[in-house]
């Protein structure tokens, strides 16, 4: 008899909880409200030139083993690319860039750290006192990251440009609103542990073709059904069970397993208001916070940045990519701000005026500005705020045939396209332990 698994919501935790269960023969479906796969991590058509654009850039780093690991067995791993040198520019234009050296971690960016130019002597030996105490501070230690700052003497400037700036875009949060907890895992994971760890890796091609059209083979491969602009409407349970899940369209669906992999706000409406309250693991999601990030789309008439990418110190703006030409004559630079609630109320013209006017003090050129667009996603993930995990639920739940999945899930991450996948792959695991077939999906750390 060919076992049914439901799987709600196709964004890049339910595409990776898809692939494990449907290779081990359970006939999976997965049901997304969408008329696209990849959920938050997805492009939009352009009116003007009919090309995908990037909702917002999307980046991984050596560290996200799990996500490698999912791009791998969808064939999709050779559609993102490493980037081994990491270039921070200042107010006054000067470029320092961050390498490797071929040196046991943590040496091997000693080197970089030591000749950047945006930091005194000071300041760096101050960074570097702190690192070696946050690697001796103890993984669980989740106090806020401001109170251990301020007890290891970290000077202002060496939070703004040093410690704020790396959280802000790793984290999705402000430096003073974070736990240690993940900030801690930012650094040693990404900087201390492994050479690799900090290389951050950008897709070569838009999002909404990594996870659309990219994923058409392996979907098929695997047998996995897609039913695209199919919303949940509703979950029912009976006796702790999930007995029916009611979709938009009046299609009623009773499988043998259901993962949500839906966005924590979704299940909250979907489920029935007396589960929730009889059961910690979802009333608690009431307590999670989000943080919106917004982007900034540029198209200018010629190139007007040579670097691949820019950490923007001390700037409006935090990341630039260059993107290149996407259309004849037509020069697409994308700036992101992570943490963007200081451009609440300010209007997105506003926003794209003050971004223009940065990148032309910043990198003095006369191009022209052909068009723009700004995009805000609002909830765009949850918040690292200190203790976040106690509300963050673990993959399997008190509803016997219900197992949960999506980036805010207990996964020991922050909200990323890493966590995402290992959630995935965590309620694939406990799914397979329940019927008997224990295995371990979860990839080894670098
Ligand atoms: C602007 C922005 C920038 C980011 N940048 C990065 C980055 O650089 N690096 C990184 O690692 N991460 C980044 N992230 C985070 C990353 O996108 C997420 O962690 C990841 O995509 C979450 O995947 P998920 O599957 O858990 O959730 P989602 O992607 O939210 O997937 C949930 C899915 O459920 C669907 N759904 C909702 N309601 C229903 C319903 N009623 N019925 C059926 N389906 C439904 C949604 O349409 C969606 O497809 C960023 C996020 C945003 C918003």
């Amino acid at each position: 008899m060919t076992r049914q698994v439901l799987i709600l919501g196709a964004g890049l935790a339910g595409l990776a909880a898809a692939g494990p269960l449907a290779a081990r023969g359970f006939h999976v479906r997965l049901v997304e409200s969408r008329n696209r796969t990849g959920g938050r991590a997805s492009s939009f058509t352009d009116a003007t030139t009919g090309q995908l654009i990037d909702a917002c850039q999307h980046v991984s780093m050596g560290c996200c083993t799990n996500f490698a690991h999912f791009c791998a067995q969808a064939g999709i791993a050779h559609l993102v690319a490493p980037q081994r040198r990491l270039y921070f520019m200042t107010p006054d234009g000067r470029v320092s860039s961050f390498g490797a050296d071929p040196l046991p971690a943590p040496l091997h960016l000693t080197r970089s750290f030591l000749t950047a130019h945006y930091l005194t002597f000071a300041e760096k030996t101050a960074i570097a006192r702190g690192l070696a105490a946050l690697r001796f501070t103890s993984s669980e230690d989740d106090r806020p990251f401001r109170d251990w700052l301020i007890q290891h003497r970290q000077p202002p400037r060496t939070v703004d440009r040093f410690w704020g700036l790396v959280l802000v875009s790793a984290l999705n949060e402000e430096a003073d609103r974070i736990g240690l907890k993940y900030a801690r895992k930012v650094f040693v994971d990404g900087f201390l542990k492994h050479p690799r760890g900090f290389q951050v890796e950008v897709p070569t091609v838009p999002l909404g073709q990594l996870y659309g059209a990219e994923l058409d083979a392996w979907l098929a491969r695997n047998r996995i059904t897609l039913s695209l602009n199919q919303a949940v409407r509703r979950i029912e349970v009976r006796d702790q069970r999930v007995a029916c899940i009611e979709l938009r369209s009046g299609e009623q669906v009773s499988p043998d397993w259901v993962i949500s992999a839906l966005p924590f706000q979704r299940l909250l409406e979907l489920l029935p208001e007396v589960v929730i309250e009889q059961h910690a693991c979802f009333a608690n999601l009431r307590h999670l916070q989000t943080s919106p990030i917004t982007s900034v789309h540029l198209w200018y008439d010629r190139p007007i940045c040579r670097w691949p990418h820019l950490v923007l110190i001390d700037g409006l703006g935090q990341w630039l990519f260059q993107r290149g030409e996407t259309a004849p004559g037509e020069h697409y630079i994308q700036i992101v701000v992570s943490a963007s609630r200081r451009f609440r109320g300010l209007g997105h013209e506003e926003v794209q005026r003050r971004i223009v006017a940065e990148l032309r003090s910043l990198l003095g050129h006369s191009a022209q500005l052909l068009r723009a667009r700004v995009v805000t996603e609002h909830q765009a993930t949850f918040s690292v705020v200190p203790g976040v995990d106690r509300w963050r639920p673990s993959q399997k739940t008190p509803i016997a045939n219900l197992f949960l999945a999506g980036d805010w899930t207990a996964t020991g991450w922050p909200a990323t396209m890493e966590s995402a996948v290992r959630s995935g792959y965590l309620a694939a695991e406990e799914l397979l332990a329940q019927t008997g077939h224990p295995v371990r999906l979860l990839q080894p750390d670098l």
